[in-house]
């Protein structure tokens, strides 16, 4: 995606260098964050409404209740703004203003359409699965046909996006670097708790190889740190 001119929607204004606009930056943010918020428009009222999404290469998939009135707006093609946050730290500078974030954040614009074929939604409902938790799709029963009725899905097709990714310490002024007041930054990440079960009459049943996988990837990512 090229870099957005000045006047343009997508042109972040405030401190600039921490902006992005290429895929490399924006994509794996997207595909890391848990969740996403939908901002549209009905009769001058904004909505921001938050959901599951997935990323199918330069789309956002959504899927819900086919009478829910975000998929019956976003279904007649009305456009949409998509923000994804990860929350990396809370920036603890010595003075009250110098406190920030350490984020990596993506806002996108599109418009969006149904997705209607079955078989476009069957793949987007796996993506949906997977975003969720890597491998679950093939431990579980697949959409019937009628799940599929009773399922609506939504493609935005991304128009133009941009990413904002601050990292690093406090900034503090000069005069504010005395060394009676801890400042630095408190790293913060989402961890998976104790799994519990569903509390069927199968309560023994042995941990799904995809949430295993889940946490040995969550104990490999915590020993880097
Ligand atoms: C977790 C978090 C906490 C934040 N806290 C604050 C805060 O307390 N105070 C504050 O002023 N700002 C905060 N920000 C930054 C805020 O998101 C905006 O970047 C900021 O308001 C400056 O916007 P602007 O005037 O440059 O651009 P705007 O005119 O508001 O936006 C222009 C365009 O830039 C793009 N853009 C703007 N911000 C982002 C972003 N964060 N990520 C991706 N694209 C973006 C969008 O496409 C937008 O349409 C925070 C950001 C995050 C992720």
């Amino acid at each position: 995606m090229p870099e957005p001119a000045l006047a343009s929607r997508s042109h972040v204004r405030q401190l600039g260098a921490r902006a992005h606009y290429e895929r490399e930056t924006i994509y794996p943010i997207i595909d890391a964050a848990p969740l996403c918020h939908v901002g549209f428009e009905i009769d001058g009222q904004p909505y921001v409404i938050p959901s599951l999404h997935a990323r199918d290469r330069d789309a956002i998939l959504l899927h819900g209740a086919p009478d829910s009135r975000l998929v019956r707006h976003l279904c007649a093609g009305h456009p949409v703004c998509v923000s994804f946050t990860l929350l990396d730290g809370w920036v603890l500078g010595r003075a009250a203003c110098s406190h920030s974030m350490n984020y990596r954040s993506v806002v996108l614009f599109g418009a969006a359409r149904p997705v209607t074929s079955p078989a476009q939604k069957l793949r987007a409902l796996e993506l949906l699965t997977e975003h969720m938790l890597p491998g679950r799709w093939q431990e579980v029963r697949p959409p019937s046909e009628e799940d599929l009725c009773q399922t609506a899905v939504v493609a935005i097709d991304i128009e133009e996006a941009s990413a904002k990714v601050r990292t690093g310490p406090p900034v503090d002024s000069g005069a504010d670097r005395t060394p009676d007041i801890w400042a630095g930054v408190v790293p913060l990440c989402m961890l998976a708790g104790t799994p519990v079960p569903a509390g069927s009459e199968q309560d023994d049943t042995p941990l799904s190889g995809a949430v295993r996988a889940y946490f040995e990837r969550q104990d490999r990512a915590n020993k880097v740190k």
